[in-house]
């Protein structure tokens, strides 16, 4: 069942993300060649629960960390760990959820440790471009099919692989709630987009192609021909006005589409 939020819901939803957005920030200039992944966990819990938070994903379904870290061709759902060091050169992926006040955010981003070559940063800007194309069709009327096509149609036009297995959600109360949110679709089908839903876009893109596989810690996802792998993701609205707003982005502006 797809929950809808008034409007003093989304103001709530509004709060969390932009929480979320700060924790992020920091996350981000945090990361450097020679820490390990499990030191950016214990910085992301600070951060939470400065903010008077909870980490979401800790102990979510026995996961042990606050935040995934997926590193190269790891998709998503990787376990911070002591043993991990970052590299220069390595693609890390950083995925969180908070919980303020009963309301919760999930966002990820990806970035390259120290300097990365091109063709990796081009992976990371598409998949980030293509969350905005996706969203860009966030509009009441329009369907879930039209943002998973635009996600799609975009990063394909790169030869990259969409995963599929693995999708957006509903997000509110719960981190997952119905509907959930392909990367990929046809236009003018699936449901229906209403003011008031609350979604998290989240498009995992691949260097090569689009099969994953799970490795036997029973959590992390890897791509199955160990390509290089993307993720970003935000908490979004479809607001009081019909449009999308992403709440774990305060103050991005959409703009209109050049083509
Ligand atoms: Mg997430
Ligand atoms: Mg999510």
């Amino acid at each position: 069942m797809i929950y809808l939020k008034n409007a003093q819901q989304l103001e709530c939803m509004r709060k969390s993300g932009a929480l979320l957005y700060d924790v992020l920030c920091h996350l981000r200039e945090a990361i450097k060649p020679g820490m390990s992944t499990a030191e950016l966990d214990v910085y992301a819990e600070q951060l939470i629960r400065k903010h008077k938070s909870v980490p979401s994903f800790l102990d979510y379904n026995g996961f042990p960390a606050s935040i995934c870290t997926s590193v190269n061709e790891e998709v998503v759902h990787g376990i911070p760990s002591d043993k991990i060091i970052l590299k220069e050169g390595d693609v890390l992926s950083v995925d969180c959820g908070l919980i303020f006040d009963g309301w919760q955010s999930d966002s990820a981003f990806t970035v390259g440790v120290g300097k990365i070559s091109p063709e990796k940063q081009q992976l990371i800007d598409v998949t980030e471009e293509s969350f905005f194309k996706g969203i860009r069709k966030a509009i009441a009327g329009n369907r879930l099919g039209d943002i998973g096509n635009a996600i799609q149609t975009y990063s394909e036009s790169f030869g990259y692989g969409v995963v599929r297995e693995l999708t957006g959600h509903g997000i509110g109360r719960n981190m997952h709630e119905d509907p959930s949110v392909p990367n990929y679709g046809t236009c003018g089908h699936g449901t229906r987009l209403r003011a008031g839903m609350t979604i998290a876009v989240e498009p995992m893109i691949t260097m090569g192609q689009r099969y994953i596989a799970e490795l036997d810690d029973g959590w992390t996802i890897v791509t199955e021909d160990g390509s290089i792998c993307s993720h970003y993701e935000h908490t979004i609205s479809i607001n009081e006005h019909g449009l999308p707003e992403i709440f774990s982005y305060p103050g991005y502006v959409l703009t209109e589409e050049q083509e």
